[in-house]
């Protein structure tokens, strides 16, 4: 049996559309974006990529208006939407280490945890001000996620096996790296953020641009090739925070 992938829904995010999923379109229009992790399996394999964000009250203190429903901690989405258990998981692949994507990673307790290096070193390490809240840094009074967890760190394109492959894509963070699946359906590319929503790869041919940029990035350049590579790569793109994932259980 091949690869599959179910997307799992943490929880709901609200932000600005235009600042935040697609540059200068719907400013001011508030929307509930869903924190998205995705298990990958054969059935007999299970991995996860990302683990979704934390609980309500954490996250509106800390980060955004949000709510995570009950049952949406990735633990429960993963043995209702996959039937796996969490000691199950043998891998957990992260995307990047921002807080809506790596809470409650330790309840993977016999997955290794994979990150490309300059991710990790970025969020053991914010120099930016800004992202401290991002990824929860210690100066800020609490403790990240990844405190004290051994990481697979990973330096660019690195094959998990014969079918997944992760590659950087960076832009959206230092570090941000998708996750290739081959499968009966074709390639499938899990962007996380390098691609918000769909609009994003649909881009803005009225104003000749192949692309619309997401809101939030560290690096614009880096951003615009982070879409060719991953539009060179996929024969389907499942983009971070677009609720219309979720109208499919598994992909394919
Ligand atoms: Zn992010």
């Amino acid at each position: 049996m091949g690869y599959r992938i179910i997307p799992l829904n943490t929880g709901t995010i609200f932000v600005d559309q235009g600042v935040y999923c697609t540059m200068g379109r719907g400013n001011g229009t508030i929307v509930g974006i869903p924190s998205t992790a995705w298990c990958v399996t054969d059935g007999t394999e299970h991995v996860l990529v990302d683990t979704g964000m934390c609980d309500t009250e954490r996250a509106n203190r800390w980060h955004h208006q949000a709510v995570q429903p009950e049952g949406g901690r990735i633990d429960l989405q993963l043995m209702s939407r996959a039937g796996i258990r969490p000691e199950d998981v043998g891998a957990v692949i992260f995307t990047h280490l921002h807080w809506d994507h790596c809470s409650n990673m330790k309840l993977f307790s016999n997955a290794r945890y994979y990150v490309q290096a300059r991710e990790l070193a970025f969020a053991l390490d914010p120099t930016l001000p800004p992202y401290y809240k991002s990824y929860e840094a210690p100066v800020l009074g609490i403790e990240p996620p990844f405190a004290g967890c051994d990481f697979v760190a990973v330096d660019g394109e690195y094959s998990y096996n014969d079918a997944i492959t992760l590659f950087p894509t960076p832009g959206h963070s230092v570090g941000h790296q998708s996750v290739a699946v081959r499968t009966a359906a074709g390639t499938i590319v899990i962007a996380g953020d390098a691609v918000f929503v769909e609009e994003n790869l649909k881009g803005d041919p009225e104003h000749l641009l192949e692309f619309l940029p997401i809101g939030r990035y560290v690096n614009y350049f880096d951003m615009w090739n982070s879409f060719k590579e991953i539009r060179k790569r996929a024969d389907i793109v499942l983009p971070g925070h677009d609720c219309r994932v979720f109208q499919r259980k598994s992909y394919p």
